[in-house]
């Protein structure tokens, strides 16, 4: 690792100041650390946001959901407004990780996380993402995790979260200062696809420093659920993911929300199927209809093609558990473990929060 200067900043304007002039923020340090480590992140300073005054879990009086930049993941998945009002949110966070590591990793670390793929994370390999021009060796290498809506011919990575895929299904807001002052992306925004740029991950502004996420208030949001498919059940990146919200009435679907993980290089918000959905009736045949209508514009690869069926059978699955109707085919596939099903029991995992399985299952 190569020698960098380390500041704890003592405020947010002391911060600012440091990442206007070039230190990398650094927060709970589960994803910058190792990269560090492994060569592929080489900053010349670090200043230290974790001890800054952005803590904080705030409901609004308007209803907005406010979130520090510096609350660890676990607290803000045990949050009891989150809990009950946002449960997709919290069952996202929960999926990610391990204990240990939700209680290190902080809202704005998880937002800035950088995929995963295996020739990002070495330099030894070409990568665009590291080294703008170099190639991708993913598209006719080893693309399994990688994904299959929205890449480009120059990157095919994935966001390789879980809490922003719900955060995306709720409309959050991603809320920055810069030297200018203070400003804000909408999620929708704030992540971006690869295009020919895919070094960057999102359009935070240079020098920015993320300070809160906010979430609007919806009024069905607390009928809402997360799930996570993966190799194993615990403490592995999703192979796909679905955050999804309903609300139904009479049979109707008055709205729904619904956002895909690890499908693209941003949580995908899968509109073309909210449309189609909206209006109405919850049924298997119409989950699955949207699901399709959704994923015909997937480009997969020989490797990663299964993703394909898998999110269509997440997607009918999710939708089918908060439609509360059966007939659906929800399970991930051979070998491949959904995790967030209704079928699930604390029993087995550790959340690093007392009363909530690492599965996102709530122990009551
Ligand atoms: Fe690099 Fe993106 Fe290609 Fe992976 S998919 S090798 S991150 S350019």
């Amino acid at each position: 690792m190569k020698t960098f200067e380390y500041t704890r900043a003592a405020d947010v304007r002391d911060a600012l100041d440091r990442v206007a002039a070039g230190a990398t923020p650094l927060g709970g340090g589960t994803n910058l650390v190792d990269l560090m480590k492994l060569g592929v992140a080489r900053p010349d300073a670090l200043v230290d946001v974790s001890r800054l005054d952005l803590g904080d879990v705030v409901l609004d009086d308007d209803g907005t959901l406010s979130i520090g930049a510096t609350v660890p993941n676990a607290d803000l998945a045990a949050h009891p407004v989150v809990r009950t009002r946002y449960p997709a949110l919290s069952r996202a966070l929960l999926a990610a990780a391990s204990g240990q590591l939700r209680n290190r990793a902080t809202t704005a670390g998880n937002l800035l996380q950088r995929t995963r793929c295996v020739y990002f994370m070495n330099t030894s390999k070409p990568c665009n993402k590291r080294e703008p021009g170099s190639g991708c060796p993913a598209i006719e290498g080893l693309s399994r995790e990688l994904a299959v809506l929205g890449g480009s011919s120059s990157c095919i990575a994935t966001h390789p979260g879980d809490m922003a895929v719900a955060m995306t299904a709720f409309d959050a807001t991603v809320h920055f200062e810069t030297v200018d002052g203070p400003d804000q992306l909408p999620i929708q925004e704030f992540f971006r696809l690869p295009g020919d740029e895919p070094e960057r991950d999102t359009n935070l502004p240079l020098g920015a420093l993320i300070t809160r996420v906010t979430i609007p208030p919806l009024a069905f949001a607390g009928h809402s659920t997360y799930r996570k498919a993966r190799d194993r059940r615990s403490y592995a990146f999703a192979l796909g993911s679905v955050a999804a919200a309903l609300d139904v009435e009479g049979g109707i679907i008055r709205d729904v929300r619904i956002a895909l993980g690890a499908a693209s290089h941003r949580p995908w918000r899968a509109f073309t199927a909210e449309d189609a959905l909206r209006g109405g009736r919850a049924t298997i045949d119409a989950f699955s209809a949207a699901a399709g209508a959704e994923l015909a514009a997937a480009t997969p690869t020989t490797q990663n093609a299964f993703k394909v069926p898998l999110l269509q059978r997440l997607i009918v699955g999710t939708l089918a558990e908060l439609a509360g109707i059966g007939g659906a085919d929800d399970s991930a596939g051979a070998g491949i473990s959904d995790d967030t099903g209704p079928d699930r029991t604390a029993a087995d995992g550790d959340t690093g929060v007392r009363g909530v399985a690492d599965d996102g299952e709530i122990d009551a």
